[in-house]
């Protein structure tokens, strides 16, 4: 058996042209159209990659952008006093600060900062709060998750009475992806750094979400014939053969794996896009909020 391979690139593809029918139709009718403000404080490599791309994919979209670039030194209070500025700016509906920050910065304080109105990343405590709530509705869902549950979907539209492995716990990632699970009546368990038996509780889910950012910790022997794997790591190992000198790789070990699973995503070209397809479809919807 060979797994079904799931296309976040494409299914990416897709949500972002739905988007950009949205907001061309808004332009057509003088609608006010979404404005997202990034901000990036210092110089990590990385960051400064997945910035960039947000950026450009929010231009391609026909969404407005407003780019913030601080030192490496920024001291906590001018941080918060953008984001203050940019919680009272009209033409901001979106505020997307880059995690993660240096470290003399406190990430809780900075996202306590943001209005939850503006939270388009989905992962201020008051959405996150939400979240947790049986009855609630939180007003954005954290972006990952989203397009986690939205790959998932796209093979298995109806995952009720499932069971799921997440492998990792973190506020961004692991612990809501669990809650979004919950949501669809999957049951979830929660899986960390401290799990025994942790391929055991592999071998016994229908769904598996590798977040934990440990390359090839998901062996291909732990998945159950036909599971859904969705792989989130994104791990950089050194190769001189590549241009850039490394390759990214997932949490899961493709080559055996894709023997094994029903439908499993790979890395690039899996959670990646569909993380940024999800955050555009937030932007668009925090025009609601005004
Ligand atoms: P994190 O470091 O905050 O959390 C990692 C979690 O994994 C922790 O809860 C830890 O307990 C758990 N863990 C670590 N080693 C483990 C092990 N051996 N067994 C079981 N659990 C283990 O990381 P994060 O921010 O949640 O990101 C996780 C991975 O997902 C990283 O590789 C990150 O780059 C990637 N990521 C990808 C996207 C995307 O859009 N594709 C978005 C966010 C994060």
């Amino acid at each position: 058996m060979t797994a079904e391979i799931i296309d976040g690139k494409k299914l990416a593809e897709t949500i972002k042209q739905e988007i950009k029918t949205a907001i061309d139709d808004r332009k057509r009718q003088s609608l006010p159209i979404p404005g997202l403000a990034t901000v990036l404080v210092g110089n990590d490599p990385a960051s400064k990659t997945y910035v960039a791309s947000k950026i450009k994919t929010t231009a391609a979209l026909g969404i407005r952008s407003l780019s913030y670039e601080l030192d490496e030194s920024c001291p906590q209070e001018k941080l918060e006093a953008l984001i203050q500025e940019l919680n009272q700016n009209p033409d901001v509906q979106g505020i997307l600060v880059q995690l993660p920050l240096p470290s003399h910065l406190s990430e809780d304080n900075v996202l306590h900062t943001i209005s939850p109105k503006k939270d388009v990343d989905g992962i201020h405590p008051y959405n996150a709060g939400l979240l947790s709530r049986k009855y609630s509705e939180p007003l954005f869902y954290p972006c990952t998750p989203s397009g986690i549950i939205r790959m998932i979907q796209s093979v298995c539209p109806d995952i009720s009475g499932m069971d799921a492995a997440v492998i990792g716990r973190s506020s961004i990632v692991g612990m809501p992806t669990a809650m979004m699970l919950s949501r669809c009546n999957a049951t979830p368990t929660i899986c960390h750094s401290q799990t025994k038996h942790l391929d055991e509780i592999c071998r016994e889910s229908d769904i598996i979400v590798a977040a934990a950012g440990s390359p090839g910790l998901l062996k291909g022997a732990w998945i159950k014939p036909g599971a859904i794997v969705i792989d989130v790591g994104i791990n950089h190992i050194p190769d001189e053969t590549q241009p850039r000198g490394y390759r990214l790789v997932g949490d899961v070990e493709f080559d055996e794996a894709v023997k094994r699973a029903g439908a499993i995503s790979p890395v690039p070209g899996g959670v990646g896009p569909m993380t940024i397809a999800m955050l555009m479809s937030n932007t668009l919807k925090a025009i609601d909020y005004r």
